[in-house]
């Protein structure tokens, strides 16, 4: 059974949604310092209620952030 991402309800913080059509959504991270958007392409499944982070150091100047991915239940 495959459940839809409602795009309204996930809350992306420090990247840009890709692909976010699926419970699993892809998106590039985009630096909160000098706004260099990589062009490595993350993956990520997304859980109800489960808000993932992840650290990630931009290429270009090295700035580290997170990321953010919250899918309310
Ligand atoms: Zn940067």
């Amino acid at each position: 059974m495959e459940q839809q991402v409602d795009i309204e309800t996930v809350v992306l913080e420090g990247g840009s949604c890709v692909e976010c059509s699926s419970p699993t959504i892809t998106y590039v991270v985009k630096c909160q310092k000098c706004g260099y958007v990589e062009t490595h392409r993350h993956t990520v499944s997304l859980t109800r209620g489960v808000t993932e982070v992840v650290t990630v150091q931009c290429e270009k100047c090295n700035h580290k952030q997170m990321v953010k991915i919250r899918y309310p239940r």
